[in-house]
């Protein structure tokens, strides 16, 4: 099996989609994976961490978002300083308050392999290893309607450009992610 996200001929491991640190335990029976090579598998899994504090943490406004940052993020930033600095690193000081420095390409960059690993698992296969994205996310009020992962990952193709796709995490974080 190929890598869906490099293309190597080593994709000998399973990749879930969507990263399973954004979803609360229990887990979904039925979570999707894709092979992927044990390059890729690990060499996301900072960033994967990354997009959940900054998108899950500090942007995701539910309950059921309250309950995974009160759990696994809370007890690895107790462990775990360098996610606490890596955290509020993003919050920069200014007059009169914080700003919210993000380093988008890691966001990006976790949003554009989700969206590899959803289109790995139609029938048209996975997104040429070369394809560059266009992404973005703004935040919403939605009811989890096309759920995948609970009320936690919904996902449905974009209306206006099949060939891409738009999740919401916790109903309340929708991205947009499509090839261009
Ligand atoms: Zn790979």
């Amino acid at each position: 099996m190929r890598c869906v996200y490099c293309g190597a001929e080593a994709g000998n491991t399973k990749d879930h989609v969507p990263p399973k640190c954004l979803l609360r335990k229990p887990y979904p029976a039925n979570l999707l994976t894709v092979p992927s090579c044990a390059d890729c598998n690990s060499g996301f899994s900072k960033d994967e961490e990354y997009f959940r504090l900054i998108i899950v943490g500090l942007l995701c406004h539910t309950d059921e978002a309250e309950m995974l940052f009160a759990g696994p993020i809370s007890r690895s930033m107790d462990r775990n300083t360098k996610i606490e600095k890596l955290m509020f690193g993003a919050l920069q000081p200014v007059d009169g308050g914080v700003i919210l420095d993000v380093d988008y390409r890691r966001v990006y960059r976790i949003a554009e392999k989700i969206a590899r690993g959803l289109q790995s698992a139609t029938e048209s296969g996975a997104y040429p290893v070369d394809q560059q994205f266009v992404a973005e996310f703004f935040e919403v009020d939605c009811d989890g309607a096309g759920s995948i992962c609970g009320p936690d990952f919904t996902c449905r193709r974009l209306a206006d450009a099949p060939t891409g796709w738009e999740f919401t995490l916790f109903s309340s974080v929708r991205f947009f992610v499509q090839p261009t």
